[in-house]
């Protein structure tokens, strides 16, 4: 991920877009891609507990995250059956209001 992006940043391209802006375009497209290497470099859970019953929940996906999933319990015994977290929940990203991507984007333009 951080080749690309150095390549991204440090090539600049003729044309409308620049490169450095088509590589999130390209993210954020593939939000699955970030999430994984987010899960890969664990910078968010790659499984997470109910808080209530504490059994595994199941990553699903979801139209009203900005990272398209969220965890949701499916222990149908639980008084909080399919109550959802975020992926963000108990990581860096929870305290930010902001998409991970433009979190990601700032952190990487910030360290330039
Ligand atoms: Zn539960």
């Amino acid at each position: 991920m951080k080749e690309i992006l150095d390549h991204a940043f440090s090539t600049p391209r003729r044309g409308v877009v620049k490169a450095s802006e088509m590589i999130f375009v390209l993210l954020k497209q593939f939000q699955t891609v970030v999430t994984n290497f987010l899960m890969a470099k664990n910078l968010i859970k790659d499984a997470m507990q109910c808080s209530h019953c504490h059994q595994e929940m199941d990553l699903k996906p979801s139209k009203e995250s900005p990272e398209r999933f969220n965890w949701r319990c499916l222990n149908a015994k639980c008084i909080h059956y399919q109550s959802t977290m975020t992926l963000r929940s108990g990581s860096f990203f929870q305290t930010f209001q902001a998409p991970m991507l433009e979190v990601l984007k700032t952190i990487y333009l910030y360290s330039k």
